[in-house]
């Protein structure tokens, strides 16, 4: 990889949207909403005691006895544990947690906008002169030619020495490197196109 980080958008390929905010949120992406399982009451019925306040708490020949429920001390609701006092935090339905205007000319929506010096890729080639980008060429392939000879070497081991290299190949950091610089070498030489 020869490209560097862009230099405008610190190599993040956006910025955000300054430009728009939902009004329904308020460009925040959640909204308080009444909570499902309480209503929004913040209460839920007791489950111990099916909210009759009391439960059994001896059975007797002719009589039970029922005292308060000790799950609930005998309100018969508890606080319901899926919100706060009734509220939840919901992604906005209306900019579906972007907090964008969906209606926003600048960022459709989305929130951000594509850096422009590198159309959203975060990255850039970096500024070389064609004599600059040559020598980066062969300096590369030189490389290339070392690698291949250490390639070479580790080939010839193995071969002559197996038991010696159960472990795996010794040279595929040297094939990797070969394989990169490729890609460098046609990174490259787009450049000059
Ligand atoms: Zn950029
Ligand atoms: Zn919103
Ligand atoms: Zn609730
Ligand atoms: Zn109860
Ligand atoms: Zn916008």
């Amino acid at each position: 990889m020869i490209y560097v980080a862009c230099g405008s958008c610190r190599g993040g390929g956006s910025f955000k949207c300054t430009n728009c905010g939902c009004g329904s949120c308020r460009g925040k992406g959640t909204a308080v909403a009444e909570c499902d399982a309480c209503a929004g009451s913040g209460w839920r019925e007791c489950r111990a005691c099916d909210g009759q306040c009391q439960v059994l708490t001896k059975k007797g020949w002719f009589k039970d006895k029922y005292g308060p429920c000790p799950s609930c001390g005998g309100r018969g609701t508890i606080k319901c544990d899926a919100c706060k006092q009734g509220k939840v935090e919901k992604t906005c339905t209306f900019c579906r947690g972007t907090g964008a205007r969906a209606d926003c000319a600048n960022c459709h929506g989305r929130g951000n906008i594509d850096c422009s010096s590198c159309q959203g890729r975060g990255q850039v080639a970096p500024n070389w002169s064609r004599e600059r980008i040559m020598e980066e060429i062969a300096y590369r392939q030189s490389c290339i030619r070392n690698e291949q000879e250490a390639l070479d070497y580790w080939y010839q081991e193995v071969e002559q020495k197996p038991y010696l290299y159960d472990q795996g190949f010794p040279g595929r950091g040297n094939e990797k490197a070969i394989v990169n610089l490729k890609e460098e070498i046609n990174e490259l030489r787009a450049l000059l196109l």
